[in-house]
């Protein structure tokens, strides 16, 4: 046996959790890097952090957050966003590119990196656009690091023009050349405004009319036609934001005949259900809508099952005063929540609903296998020292002001909660202890390996 190089520091007496097992266990971290990990690894002389009583998992990687840069700052902004995740145990996020200007070009591509790489608290991939004409900017895009590509096919924040069909193939094409993820919101848009102009003209102004114009079959629609499309280009396809049984019975159905794709699903969609637009109002307003009782329940079995691969949060931050609208047409779709995804989580692991093991597997190892981020979602040596350390036992009521985001409206304030953040590391870098973000940005941009299998 070959001695470990001298570490850094080593964790002591926590219980590791992966994605298919807990044990007591040492990690050994240099340069930060995981250089070991096993029993009795703290050396004389060396840093040891006693961890005993917590549990360790992987850094939480949240491939679908909205952070607003550019444009779009008085909403949240690179360094509040990513000060939030460092809170939330995420290490790694995936921003999304339907900013002010939208990312649909390598020359915007290079703009955001340049605006974003010296803010970030926690590593960083950006998603390009999959737009209506720009299959010629995915190549490019690629070249610059590009995580993957966003298709909306149905319309949301930022109004941007959904491509029709036939440019939804050669953005489909071009990512398959460039072996990258496209990430879909899967609604059909034309199906969308004709549902919202006749509730308008009937003069619904409710939170619960936002239901009504994005019906079930809008999303099994559109999530049948792109599984197609992606089949047929080759395309390694992720659907975000699954919300129906119904959509998720078609992905079942459609896998079984031989197609490849992955799902998500939001910690809103597992956690809230169609009772919140009385309680909440159009805070709750999110695209695709929070869904009746029983697509919750759906979306839990097929966690069970296996079927769902990613939960993911759709960190979406409006201002205080763009949350509070009436209306529900005037309101914008979506609320912050990277920094609450892993509390809710843990608070459903401790009422049995799923496991920690299911929470590193759906939160840090498929997401980061997906979109073949080699160093990440894995605690093991060659790995990233991204950890957190977790307290499943604390219980805690969630206290909106002491969130990170720029306005700390939420859904889950006052919720009770088990299980808590103790400290969050980057790169083997302390970045967040007991309530507080420590030090400057050092989060770096992660882009997909090229020599890593990508499953789905
Ligand atoms: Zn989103």
């Amino acid at each position: 046996m070959s001695a470990l190089p001298t570490p850094d520091f080593v964790v002591t007496g926590a219980t590791v959790v992966s994605h298919d097992a807990r044990r007591r266990q040492d990690i050994a971290v240099k340069d930060g890097k995981v250089v070991a990990v096993g029993d009795a690894l703290a050396v004389d002389g060396v840093r040891s952090l006693d961890a005993t009583g917590l549990l360790v998992l992987p850094g939480l990687v949240d491939v679908h957050v909205h952070l607003r840069e550019p444009g779009m700052t008085e909403k949240e902004d690179f360094a509040s966003g990513t000060r939030a995740a460092a809170a939330g145990g995420v290490t790694t996020v995936v921003d999304m590119p339907n900013t002010k200007p939208p990312v649909a070009t390598a020359e915007r591509f290079r703009e955001k990196l340049e605006l974003v790489r010296d803010k970030a608290f926690v590593d960083f991939g950006l998603y390009g656009m999959l737009d209506h004409d720009n299959a010629e900017e995915i190549g490019a895009m690629a070249e610059l690091g590009a995580m993957g590509f966003k298709l909306f096919m149905g319309q949301t924040t930022g109004d941007n023009r959904c491509p029709n069909d036939a440019a939804i193939f050669r953005g489909l094409e071009a990512a398959a050349a460039a072996d990258l993820v496209v990430g879909v919101h899967a609604e059909n848009d034309h199906l969308l405004r004709m549902f919202g102009d006749r509730l308008r003209a009937s003069g619904r102004k409710d939170p619960r009319a936002h239901l009504e114009g994005r019906p079930t079959f809008v999303e099994v629609e559109a999530v049948t036609r792109i599984i197609t499309m992606a089949t047929e280009a080759r395309t390694k396809l992720h659907i975000h934001h699954l919300s129906t049984a119904a959509g998720l019975q078609r992905v079942v159905d459609l896998r079984a005949q031989g197609h490849r794709v992955t799902i998500e699903t939001l910690v809103a969609h597992l956690f809230l259900d169609e009772t919140a637009y009385d309680t909440y109002g159009n805070l709750v307003k999110l695209n695709p809508p929070i869904r009746p009782a029983a697509d919750v329940a759906a979306l839990w079995a097929g966690i069970d099952r296996g079927d769902v691969d990613v939960i993911a949060t759709d960190h979406a931050p409006h201002t205080a005063d763009e949350q509070a609208e009436t209306d529900v047409w005037q309101a914008y779709g979506g609320f912050i929540g990277v920094e609450t995804m892993l509390p809710l989580l843990l608070t459903a692991a401790a009422r049995g609903r799923l496991t920690v093991e299911d929470i590193v597997r759906l939160c840090c190892y498929a997401p980061a296998r997906r979109w073949s981020m080699s160093r990440k979602g894995q605690i093991a040596p060659g790995f990233d020292a991204d950890f957190v350390l977790v307290d499943p036992a604390a219980d805690h009521v969630l206290d909106a002001a002491a969130l990170h985001s720029k306005h700390n409206v939420t859904p889950y304030a006052g919720w009770p909660l088990t299980g808590a953040v103790v400290a969050t590391y980057l790169r083997g870098r302390l970045i967040f202890e007991k309530g507080e973000v420590i030090g400057s940005p050092t989060g770096r941009q992660v882009s997909p390996a090229r020599d890593v299998e990508s499953r789905g």
